[in-house]
């Protein structure tokens, strides 16, 4: 079944997440599965609403330790603790802004798929990698350091997609896919502006299994679009 991912970056403090997840439960979502991962001080609350659901509820990032001194980090034994489901690693504005490295967005993804948390890794080549020729090299090398295992998951996610209205065609997105699978045999979703009049070109792709959605996934309507989208895809 086609998946579809909340990214909430740093939007929705506790209020604002419980607004939308009580809207959320209300949605039809038949037929796709929905995972939202808000920021963290806002997991509680989402875990709570959405309980007795079949949407799911993941970090934005996650350590590798189940304990110690790593001031401002949180693991994924205290996730699961929480009843969280999954989480999301190496995203791009972690790599770009924090210094996250391939090494430690592996040690990350061991970590909780070791803790049994279900895990997003997002791999994807910049504008510059792109103009040179060197896409294939990068998604080789991000997607090497992560090993097969039933509860993950990669999202491609060219750097110049997302947040910049530019999404990727339909056909560049299954060349990069299909490559990606090449490497390394798991599902592959989707991110870059994925909006609701895009969803469907995109979802509809043979190696397009979902999509983490940033921007769009924030306002109700278009996410539920998405989402439903994804339903229609592989109905
Ligand atoms: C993301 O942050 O994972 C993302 C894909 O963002 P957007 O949909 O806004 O491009």
């Amino acid at each position: 079944m086609t998946l579809i991912a909340a990214n909430w970056k740093m939007y929705k403090g506790p209020a604002e997440a419980a607004e939308f997840c009580l809207a959320l439960r209300e949605q039809d979502l038949d037929g796709v599965n929905v995972v939202v991962a808000p920021p963290y001080v806002s997991l509680a609350v989402a875990v709570q609403l959405l309980a007795g659901t079949e949407i799911g509820v993941a970090a934005q990032n996650v350590h590798w330790e189940p304990e110690g001194a790593y001031t401002g980090e949180i693991s994924a034994t205290m996730l699961r603790e929480l009843g969280v489901y999954g989480a999301i690693v190496g995203h791009s504005e972690r790599r770009q802004y924090f210094g996250e490295t391939d090494e430690l967005v592996a040690s990350r993804a061991r970590g909780a798929l070791e803790a049994g948390l279900f895990v997003i890794g997002c791999v994807g080549e910049t504008e510059s990698e792109r103009a040179q020729g060197k896409t294939e090299e990068v998604l080789r090398r991000q997607v090497s350091v992560f090993e097969p295992d039933d509860n993950f998951v990669v999202a491609y996610e060219p750097v110049w997609a997302i947040g910049t209205g530019k999404t990727a065609t339909p056909e560049l997105a299954q060349e990069a896919h299909a490559f990606l699978k090449s490497v390394l045999d798991v599902p592959v979703l989707y991110g870059g502006s994925v909006k609701p009049d895009n969803a469907d070109s995109l979802l509809a792709q043979p190696d397009v299994d979902g999509a983490l959605v940033g921007g769009a996934s924030l306002d109700l309507e278009s996410f539920t679009e998405i989402c439903r989208a994804g339903a229609r895809i592989r109905s």
